[in-house]
C-alpha cells in the first residue's frame, strides 16, 4: 500500500474587533495559512451533501482582484459549504485576492464577531457573526461582512475543482475551504503573551500587525470564543469556564501541553466516540495552535485532515471532515443532517478501488490482499442502499445496468474499517 506524507503549514492568526459598548459587541479573528514546499500527492472528495445539489445557506462573496479561474475555484468551495450548513441569515465574506509576498503566505481570514445577542446559545462568549445571524434569526452585523478573507494571488496555485492538483501547486479549493470553516468558526481567542501567561479574550491588534480587516477591533473583555468555550484537558477539565485562572501561568502550560481535546458531544458521536483532539504542540504559535485538529492524530489520507495545521502542495481535500463539522454543530450551527455518519469518511487512502468509473453496466473492485471478510453497499444520494453483498478477490464484479444514471456511494467494510467511494453510473 502506497504511503503518502502530508506536510506543509497552515500558520494561523486570531485577531478580534470592536465593541460597541451597549449590547453589539464584535470579534474579528484572523487565520493565515502558509505552504511549505512539500509536494505529494493526495485527494478527498466533496461530501455526499454536495453531490445531492441541496444549498441550505447562501454565501455571498464581494470579490476584489479575482481573476475566472480563481473566482470559478472559490464559487465550487462555497457550494461545498452551502450544501453542508444551513441558514436563513446569508452570509457575506469579503474576498481580497492579493499578492501578499513569496514568503509562502497562502491566505488570511478575519472573522466579524458578536456576544450576548438574543439567540445565542452560551452567554458572555464571542461568536462568529455568520453563526450569531443564524441564531439571532436576524443580521445582527448590517454593513460589515462577516469575514474578510485574503488569498495571496503570488502563490502558484491549481484552480481546477477535480481535485488532480499538479506537482508544486496548491490547491485553492482546499485552501479556500479550510479558511471558510474558521470563518464558520472553528477559531478562538486564546493566546500567551509575552510575560508567559496563557489567556482568553486578551488578543489585541498589536498581536497580528500589520493585519487589518473591513470592520472595527473590540474590547474582548478576557472572554473566550464559543470554540474555546468546548475546549478540555485530557481530564475533562474545562479551560474557559473557570476552573482556570485568565490569564495565568496555568493555561500557558495547558495550552502546550499536547493533551488538549474537543468536549462537544457531537465531536464525540462524529469521531466514532472518542474526543477530537485539537493542535496545542509545546512551542505554542498564535493562530495556529489551539484552533486547528491535532495533525498527528488526523494525517494526509484521515477524513479529518483538512482542519489540521499542515497541507502540502499536490494534495487537494474538498471535505471539511466529520469532525469539523461537528464541532460546527456543537457551537450551534444546523448541519446537513445527512452530514452526520462514516458515509462522509471518503478517505482517501481507501485500500478499495473500482475500476471502471465512470461505470457502464458492471465494475470490478480490486484491493483485497490483507482483507478477510468485505461487504460492499451502494447507496444513492439520498442515502437509500441499493445493493448489497459479500465481495472477495474471486467475486470481485458488480453488475449495477439496472441502476439510473447519476452518482452513487460504494461503502466498503472489512476488518481494517470502513470506507467510501464515489461512482459515476453512465
Ligand atoms: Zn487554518
Amino acid at each position: 500500500m502506497k504511503k503518502i506524507f502530508f506536510l506543509s503549514v497552515f500558520i494561523s492568526t486570531i485577531t478580534i474587533q470592536t465593541i460597541n459598548a451597549q449590547t453589539n459587541c464584535q470579534l474579528k479573528s484572523g487565520v493565515a495559512c502558509y505552504g511549505s514546499g512539500e509536494t505529494v500527492f493526495s485527494k478527498v472528495d466533496a461530501p455526499q451533501s454536495f453531490y445531492r445539489g441541496t444549498r441550505g445557506l447562501t454565501i455571498n462573496v464581494t470579490y476584489t482582484g479575482i481573476t475566472p479561474a480563481s473566482q470559478a475555484a472559490f464559487e465550487y468551495s462555497k457550494q461545498i459549504w452551502e450544501s453542508i450548513l444551513n441558514g436563513t441569515v446569508p452570509i457575506k465574506i469579503n474576498v481580497y485576492f492579493l499578492a501578499l509576498g513569496s514568503g509562502g503566505l497562502l491566505g488570511i481570514t478575519f472573522p466579524n464577531g458578536r456576544k450576548n445577542f438574543t439567540g445565542a446559545l452560551v452567554n458572555d462568549v464571542w461568536y462568529p457573526t455568520s453563526l450569531a445571524n443564524q441564531l439571532a434569526g436576524t443580521e445582527l452585523n448590517a454593513g460589515e461582512s462577516d469575514f474578510d478573507m485574503y488569498l495571496n494571488s503570488s502563490v502558484n496555485w491549481y484552480f481546477g475543482t477535480d481535485g488532480n492538483c499538479p506537482a508544486g501547486k496548491y490547491d485553492f479549493a482546499s485552501v479556500a475551504l479550510h479558511e471558510m470553516c474558521h470563518g464558520f468558526g472553528l477559531v478562538g481567542l486564546s493566546k500567551i503573551d509575552t510575560a508567559g501567561l496563557g489567556s482568553f479574550g486578551l488578543l489585541t491588534l498589536d498581536d497580528f500587525a500589520p493585519a487589518f480587516t473591513s470592520f472595527p477591533w473590540p474590547e474582548l473583555d478576557t472572554l473566550p470564543g464559543i470554540f474555546d468555550h468546548y475546549l478540555m484537558t485530557s481530564n475533562g477539565a474545562l479551560l474557559s469556564q473557570g476552573a482556570f485562572q485568565n490569564p495565568s501561568d496555568t493555561l500557558a502550560t495547558i495550552f502546550t501541553s499536547n493533551q488538549i481535546y474537543w468536549s462537544g458531544i457531537y465531536g464525540f458521536q462524529f469521531n466514532n466516540n472518542l474526543e477530537p483532539k485539537i493542535y496545542a504542540p509545546s512551542t505554542f504559535a498564535l493562530g495556529s495552535s489551539m484552533v486547528h485538529l491535532d495533525e498527528a492524530t488526523y494525517p494526509n489520507g484521515n477524513a479529518n485532515e483538512l482542519m489540521t495545521p499542515f497541507a502540502t502542495a499536490h494534495s487537494s481535500n474538498h471535505n471539511p471532515g466529520p469532525i469539523a463539522i461537528a464541532i460546527l454543530k456543537d457551537i450551534g450551527w444546523n448541519v446537513d443532517p445527512n452530514y452526520n455518519d462514516v458515509n462522509e469518511l471518503l478517505i482517501a487512502d481507501s485500500k478499495f478501488q473500482i475500476y471502471p468509473n465512470p461505470v457502464m453496466d458492471e465494475f470490478r473492485v480490486s484491493g483485497f490482499e490483507f482483507q478477510v471478510v468485505n461487504t460492499i453497499s451502494i447507496s444513492d444520494l439520498t442515502g437509500r442502499i441499493l445493493l448489497e453483498k459479500t465481495i472477495s478477490a474471486s467475486e470481485n464484479k458488480i453488475d449495477i445496468s439496472q441502476f439510473n444514471s447519476g452518482i452513487y456511494f460504494a461503502e466498503f467494510k472489512s476488518e481494517s474499517g470502513i470506507s467510501t467511494l464515489k461512482i459515476v453510473k453512465n
